[in-house]
């Protein structure tokens, strides 16, 4: 039998955790003959209802469950971590300026990379779900000097999925038919979906829409970014089963590799790609295998697509700043 893999959830009591956990204790994100540890970090007033969903997981008598630990202990919650998904941050509350929200989430992501750096197994892999989580996943990277910095990624996956669903619904496809979508730049509403590298039912992206600029532009584009405050204003609550489904996506495509002919959307450390200023947390094309991925080289990009990438490029490169005069990397 294998060894159970070590997976940490941050803010596991939160909705994104209800909807994660049982999708890991399932073998949704290594795979279905992996058994798991999982390792629930939540601050104090969490506790008690990650308690709780403890207590369902065990009720789900899942096979390949095999231990639970709950802690408001950072360095207990990454202790021999393989995969740590951060999911609780500091979320935005009214009249809050950019500094205080990314100076309040530095408190939370900064100890939280120390700890990793001291205390998780080797081949720890970590995927940033809080927002803002790029930046977030900057600043746990750079508080963890002695783990490689391509291991630290942040969730641009929900907006890829978002994308694929919006091209397979104009294209008349399946999703499966909808291949090589990019997602470019922050997580946030500058980031850029490009649909001009896509592959739509085998035909180029662009193409498969019609050739449609006005529609990409004021439909798709704006779409896509905002579409979690469009589910918010829906459904009356934010999307966290689709995050919790992404996040497994991202974990499980990184550990099991992309299909042979497609690519997937990551916010990694950039070497400098198409650009993108060295050491920012990005979101790029890539492909994945052995549990390591590279950057898809070589695309030609457009006017209207560059311009579209250095907006959100430049977002990003504030946001170092900031946390950079924060003294928080
Ligand atoms: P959620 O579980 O709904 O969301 C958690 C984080 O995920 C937020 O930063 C949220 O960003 C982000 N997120 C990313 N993508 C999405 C998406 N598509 N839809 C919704 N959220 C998205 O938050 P809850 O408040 O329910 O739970 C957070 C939990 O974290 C609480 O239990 C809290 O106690 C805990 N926490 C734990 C910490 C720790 O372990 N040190 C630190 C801070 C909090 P956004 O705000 O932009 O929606």
């Amino acid at each position: 039998t294998r060894t159970p893999v070590n997976v940490t959830v941050t803010g596991a009591a939160g909705q994104i955790g209800y909807a994660l956990l049982f999708r890991i204790a399932s073998g949704h994100l290594l795979g279905a003959d992996v058994p798991v540890n999982l390792r629930l970090l939540e601050i104090p007033q969490g506790l008690k209802a990650a308690e709780g969903v403890a207590m369902e997981l065990d009720d789900c008598a899942f096979p390949l469950l095999r231990d639970i630990t709950i802690t408001d202990q950072a360095a207990t919650a990454f202790d021999g971590a393989n995969v740590a998904l951060l999911v609780g941050a500091r979320p935005r509350t009214a009249g809050m300026e950019r500094g205080d929200l990314l100076a309040a989430n530095g408190g939370i992501f900064g100890p939280q990379g120390k700890a990793i750096n001291d205390n998780a197994a080797d081949d720890i892999k970590v995927l940033v779900v809080g927002n803002p989580a790029n930046t977030n996943a900057l600043i746990a990277q750079r508080n963890a000097p002695d783990v490689p910095a391509e291991r630290f990624t942040a969730m641009t996956r929900l907006d890829h999925n978002r994308a694929v669903a919006q091209l397979a619904k104009k294209a008349g496809v399946t999703v499966d038919e909808v291949k090589k979508v990019t997602i470019w730049g922050n997580h946030s509403a500058t980031q850029y979906p490009d649909v001009f590298h896509a592959e739509i039912g085998g035909k180029n992206g662009f193409e498969a829409v019609g050739s449609d600029q006005a529609w990409l532009e004021d439909f798709f584009i704006p779409k896509v970014a905002k579409r979690g405050a469009e589910i918010i204003e829906v459904r009356g609550a934010s999307s966290a089963a689709s995050a919790a489904n992404a996040a497994i996506d991202h974990v499980h495509t990184w550990v099991n590799g992309t299909a042979e002919g497609n690519w997937t959307s990551m916010g990694i450390v950039s070497d400098g790609s198409y650009g993108v200023p060295e050491g920012i947390i990005s979101s790029f094309p890539v492909t994945t295998k052995d549990g390591k991925f590279e950057i898809v080289q070589g695309l030609e990009i457009s006017d209207f697509s560059r311009a579209k990438i250095d907006a959100s490029v430049a977002e990003l490169v504030g946001e170092r700043d900031e946390v950079a005069k924060l003294g928080l990397i």
